[in-house]
């Protein structure tokens, strides 16, 4: 499903060159709940954006399905972007003058006005994710923990296959958290959603199949539910 392939990543700013991913190999497989984690700094959303086409490799290969999203255009890119990934931000980045329903129908504007099938599409998602009637409200009087709905609802409507969250649970209390977590969950195995989200709680982290744990722009540990050792290992980072 997802394939990455040696990929580096350097950010340039003047004369400093600063190597953020130094050679990342990473398979994701159709329909795995993955998480990341790792020290701030050490190059989680910067992969993140990579998988979903928001910024290119200095090196190497990133695939989704058949297709090569190191190798596209940007027009491209954000075509591919539109019609196969859903991104949840951690700060949400919702449009805060528009309504709930406004805000989740966003993707689907640069496709042409809403169709009455657009419109009960949000309309159920807005349900799954628990914020029926609440559409006509504006996007900033709701709390925390219902913004990041919003954002998940806004990142599903384009029914993407791959569900990409940078710390979706960061700014949300245990209770909040634990929500969002089960709505992530529920639609990864409904669905068969392939999800990758970076969190630095290992709580959220013990949601996912798998953890991967990254250190320095390298992956430096890998954690499978399967593993013998996967639920030892939950409690030795919780005690
Ligand atoms: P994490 O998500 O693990 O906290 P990031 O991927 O956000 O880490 O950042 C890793 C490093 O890359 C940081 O040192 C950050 O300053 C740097 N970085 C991220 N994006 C850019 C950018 N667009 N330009 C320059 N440096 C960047
Ligand atoms: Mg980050």
């Amino acid at each position: 499903m997802i394939k990455v392939r040696n990929v580096r990543k350097e950010f340039v700013q003047g004369q400093e060159r600063t190597e953020v991913l130094k050679g990342v190999d990473l398979t994701v497989e159709e329909g795995e709940f993955l998480a990341i984690m790792g020290p701030s700094g050490s190059g989680k959303s910067t992969l993140l954006h990579l998988l979903g086409g928001l910024d290119t490799p200095t090196e190497g290969e990133v695939r989704i399905r058949q297709s090569d999203l190191s190798q596209m255009s940007e027009k491209k890119r954000t075509i591919f972007r539109r019609q196969h990934i859903g991104f949840v931000f951690q700060n949400y980045q919702l449009l805060n003058s528009l309504t709930v329903e406004e805000n989740v129908a966003f993707p689907l504007h640069a496709d042409g006005s809403l169709t009455k099938e657009d419109d009960k599409r949000i309309q159920q998602l807005l349900g799954s994710v628990g914020l029926e009637g609440l559409g006509g409200k504006r996007a900033n009087l709701l709390s925390g923990g219902q913004q990041q709905r919003v954002a998940i609802a806004r990142a599903l409507v384009n029914r993407p296959s791959v569900l990409l969250a940078d710390e979706p649970t960061g700014n949300l209390d245990r209770q909040r958290a634990e929500e969002i977590l089960a709505l992530i969950t529920r639609l990864n195995r409904e669905n068969n959603q392939t999800i990758v989200m970076v969190t630095h709680d290992i709580f959220a982290a013990g949601f996912a199949d798998r953890i991967v744990l990254f250190k320095d722009g390298v992956i430096d540990q890998v954690i499978s539910r399967k593993d013998e050792d996967y639920a030892q290992y939950l409690a030795n980072f919780l005690a």
